[in-house]
């Protein structure tokens, strides 16, 4: 049945999932194994094999992290939401991080667009979307949110101004552990796809004409009635 399938999916995904898990903590470990070793043997190069390990335990905590998001969608606590205000909520909390590289967040969405969702969750789909924006500006820009209601449909665009998503990697970077970063977990867009597949939406991405990639995100939309004030 359909249910089936979508459950052996989800399967694979955890299967994918674990055995990057794995991969990505044994890394680390072995390499923080490697200098206690070297430790106990009397080295004295302490101050820059902590600082190493230091670093390698970080990665594991980051990861760590992000994989709470991972499992979160399991536990769903969905009510009626202003769109507007929980992407505002986010934009406040990556505000200092955009001016600082002289990145403007520049949101256009109407006041009455209501989506029946997991507040936190899709907080994070856009802490997700917007941290990836930065990340790929190296020089200061815009980034654009907007929000159309289209039927009944919101649409809603995170546009950056970056040097893009080569066509060929468009699909590879959804997949967990992909990244091109030397801090990145290539989580983020794994989960950004999973919670929007759980808010029954839609998520793709479009390379732009030119530079900058546009994240296109397709969540239904209710009633503003749907919310007592
Ligand atoms: P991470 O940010 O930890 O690398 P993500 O899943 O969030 O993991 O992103 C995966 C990869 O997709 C990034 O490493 C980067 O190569 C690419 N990417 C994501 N967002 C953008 C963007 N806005 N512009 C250019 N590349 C991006
Ligand atoms: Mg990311």
């Amino acid at each position: 049945s359909e249910e089936l399938l979508i459950r052996s999916e989800k399967m694979s995904v955890s299967g994918q999932l674990a055995s990057g898990v794995v991969h990505e903590i044994r890394n680390p470990l072995t390499s923080i194994k490697g200098f206690i070793e070297l430790l106990q043997a009397g080295i004295d190069r302490k101050e820059e094999y902590f600082k190493i390990m230091i670093e390698e335990i970080e990665k594991i905590e980051k990861l760590s992290t992000e994989l709470l998001y991972v499992s979160r969608p399991l536990t769903q606590d969905h009510s009626y939401q202003w769109l507007k205000q929980m992407i505002e909520d986010v934009i406040v909390l990556l505000n200092t991080q955009a001016m600082k590289k002289g990145i403007n967040i520049i949101l256009d969405c109407p006041q009455d667009v209501v989506v029946y969702a997991d507040k936190s969750q899709i907080k994070q789909v856009f802490i997700n979307l917007i941290k990836n924006a930065i990340e790929a500006m190296t020089e200061s820009g815009n980034i654009y949110i907007k929000v159309q209601v289209s039927g009944e449909f919101s649409l809603i665009s995170v546009i950056d101004e970056g040097p893009g998503i080569p066509k060929h990697l468009i699909h590879q970077v959804k997949e967990p552990f992909f990244t091109t970063k030397k801090e990145g977990t290539g989580l983020g867009l794994m989960i950004t796809t999973s919670i929007i597949e759980n808010h029954n939406g839609i998520f793709s991405i479009i390379p732009n004409q030119g530079k900058g990639t546009t994240f296109s995100i397709k969540l239904p939309h209710y009633d503003s009635a749907m919310i007592d004030s």
